[in-house]
């Protein structure tokens, strides 16, 4: 598939950015001309990873790290989230709906699954102590999109 555009963002793990990487994210989406609710899932995927990544991977420290990367393609976009936090111990478990290391937070251990439920595919690759990267795909159903 060509590449129409790409974007690489670097912030700090505050919290503020969660809301700053969403609308980025939700801008550059847009020059897809997605519909209303391709972009609010877009957008809420987004969220969910960039929160995991200051709450879980940064533990709340503001010293870490965030690299977003996205790319256009023609009908689809893709996006990277990664820290260089703790990293994730059993996958699998955490990928599991309502799995959450932080029940004392009132985290509900729904990321993961709207990640899922609202991107088309999403990979995650960790390791302990490495940090995390959740790499997701959407595409979006216009036909006649003819950006440049
Ligand atoms: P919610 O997203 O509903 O607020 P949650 O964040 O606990 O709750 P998920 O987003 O599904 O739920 O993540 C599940 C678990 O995976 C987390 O509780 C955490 O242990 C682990 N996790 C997710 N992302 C990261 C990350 N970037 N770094 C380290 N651990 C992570
Ligand atoms: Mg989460």
């Amino acid at each position: 598939m060509r590449i129409i555009n790409y974007l690489n963002l670097e912030i700090p793990s505050k919290s503020r950015n969660e809301s700053l990487a969403r609308v980025v994210i939700a801008a550059f989406a847009t020059q897809l001309d997605p519909t209303l609710e391709e972009l609010n899932d877009v957008k809420t995927a987004v969220s969910e990873a960039v929160t995991n990544a200051i709450i879980h991977g940064y533990e709340n420290n503001i010293a870490g790290v965030i690299n977003i990367k996205a790319v256009l393609y023609e009908d689809a976009i893709m996006i990277e989230i990664e820290d260089k936090g703790s990293g994730i111990e059993d996958l699998e478990k955490a990928r599991e709906p309502l799995f959450t290391s932080k029940p004392e937070q009132e985290r509900s251990g729904m990321g993961f699954a709207i990640m899922e439920n609202f991107m088309d595919k999403i990979e995650v690759i960790t390791a302990p102590g490495v940090g995390t990267k959740v790499i997701m795909h959407k595409g979006f159903k216009q036909i006649d999109n003819k950006v440049e």
